[in-house]
């Protein structure tokens, strides 16, 4: 099945002319159509438009470029003009009104693209659509989606992770050649461990955050989530770079990541931070990274222990800082700039009132009740402020780290996917998930996601890699080292059977 091959090989085929765009865009369409109904990991189909593109391509004949004629799904926050495009949320999805006063209206239709969708355009890849994700990225489970949870290809009893759980989804269930992920707290590298998939979150400011909804805009980024390393730095080339139009963009030149690939680890320093090592880790996620160690070992790298000491705050210094930059962006959606629109309001204030409270879910109220209190008057200094302290202290664990080893190893996740529902009325819970994934994203650091292992229940674990800002190349290469050591990539989950 064609839907099944990585980027590299269908480019090969497709240069050779073995296969055409349109034969490789509809074996992804007629798995989407034959699967997807398991998942629920799509939500927007852009079938017949796909299926136009391609045939361009075919026309066109050139395939210089890898990305040529390679289909793909976007998450359900990237802008694409005339495209419908929620956050998979109500407020943009204008359900009917709980009064039965107003009908459905439609979705909203962004007027214009986002950067990285407008670079994959110029590059000549395929957009087919939009995927499942926690409502404006807010979760770790795809649960809190207004389209309802996208199911785990492993096993569907449980969660593919989150936010982007739908675009690590449709991955691993081979629905199309690769996706695109957004990652503010780990949203692209845990739904890649929970589902066997890589993904990379870049250097804050590597990648343009233009024309994607935002969540908290000092977190957010932007990043892909591939059935291989090789493919991951094929799509990161494509997207990376300075933007004008995002004006937290760096001017770094973007290297020849792809070309820079190597199979060994020959010198290259990999400390182990004894903090993610902790009481709570799941003991089989523990074994599978501490063998992935020894691997990297075996090809050359020398591992020492790191410490990262103020570890243990990140996650309460995230969900400050977080829900505050929340409560901010999400002024937003007031029903007049953005957000649906309420019938017969009786003033002003009822307008926005009654917009907000039937628009947003239960998570991002919480978040934006959490940020306001944070940042209101007389508590701005104790929390706010004092996070920002906190988040400094932290970069500078890792760039003291840094200083001794080229690369941090550790879990992307403490635990292996849990079932739907687990965490869902514990907030608290569902926050502490993201243990070993909200340090870097303070510090800025690009970090990525490779298969490492499954437990005993046949369930992916993910093995996380860490570098200094601006060195994804070094992370790309060291993790295509590993990978191509290693089996685990290669196994793929069987949905056909059920
Ligand atoms: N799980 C984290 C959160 O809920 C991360 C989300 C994300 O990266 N978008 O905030």
């Amino acid at each position: 099945m064609l839907s099944f091959l990585t980027i590299t090989q269908a480019h090969d085929k497709l240069k050779k002319r073995e296969i055409s765009s349109e034969e490789l865009t509809r074996a992804c369409i007629d798995r989407v159509e034959k699967i997807d109904g398991k998942l629920n990991a799509v939500v927007y189909k852009n079938f017949d438009r796909a299926l136009e593109e391609a045939r361009k391509i075919d026309t066109a004949g050139t395939f210089d470029s890898p990305l040529a004629g390679i289909p793909y799904f976007a998450k359900d926050v990237y802008s694409e003009a005339g495209v419908p495009t929620t956050g998979c949320s109500n407020m943009l999805r204008n359900p009917p009104s709980p009064d039965g006063l107003r009908a459905a209206g439609k979705d909203y239709i962004p007027p214009y693209d986002s950067t990285t969708t407008k670079r994959l355009k110029a590059a000549g890849a395929i957009s087919l659509g939009k995927t499942n994700t926690d409502e404006f990225t807010m979760g770790a489970s795809t649960e809190t989606s207004c389209y309802g949870v996208t199911r785990n290809p492993w096993d569907t009893s449980r969660v593919a992770g989150g936010s982007s759980g739908g675009s690590a989804a449709v991955v691993a269930a081979d629905e199309c050649l690769f996706a695109l992920g957004t990652d503010t707290g780990g949203s692209i590298r845990q739904p890649a461990s929970f589902c066997s998939i890589a993904g990379i979150r870049s250097t804050y400011g590597r990648t343009s955050r233009y024309g994607v909804m935002s969540m908290a805009s000092s977190l957010d980024t932007i990043g892909p989530l591939c059935k291989s390393v090789e493919d991951l730095a094929i799509v990161l080339e494509a997207i990376a770079g300075k933007d004008p139009l995002d004006g937290t963009t760096g001017d770094h030149p973007v290297p020849n990541y792809h070309g820079a690939l190597k199979k060994d680890l020959k010198g290259v320093r990999i400390g182990l931070p004894k903090e993610y090592f902790i009481e709570g880790l799941n003991t089989e996620v523990e074994a599978s990274v501490r063998k992935a160690a020894a691997v990297c070992k075996s090809l050359g790298a020398l591992v020492t222990e790191v410490h990262l000491p103020y570890t243990k705050y990140a996650v309460a210094t995230y969900y400050v800082l977080c829900p505050c930059e929340v409560s901010s962006n999400m002024a937003r959606y007031d029903g007049i700039r953005f957000g649906h629109t309420v019938e017969k309001p009786k003033d002003l204030l009822d307008y926005y009132q009654r917009t907000r409270s039937e628009g947003f879910g239960p998570e991002v109220k919480r978040r934006i009740m959490i940020g306001t209190f944070a940042l209101s008057a007389g508590y701005y200094d104790a929390y706010y402020l004092k996070a920002q302290k906190v988040r400094t202290l932290i970069k500078k664990d890792f760039d003291e780290a840094f200083r001794g080893v080229d690369l941090i190893l550790a879990p992307v996740s403490p635990n292996t996917a849990f079932k739907i529902g687990a965490n869902s009325n514990d907030p608290i819970a569902m926050y502490l998930e993201d243990v070993f994934t909200v340090a870097q994203v303070m510090a800025g650091i690009p970090c990525i996601s490779v298969p490492c292992g499954f437990s005993k229940e046949g369930l992916p674990i993910g093995l996380q890699l860490m570098a200094p800002q601006w060195e994804e190349g070094r992370l790309l290469s060291a993790a295509y080292a590993y990978e191509q050591a290693t089996e685990w990539h290669k196994k793929r989950p069987v949905l056909d059977r059920a």
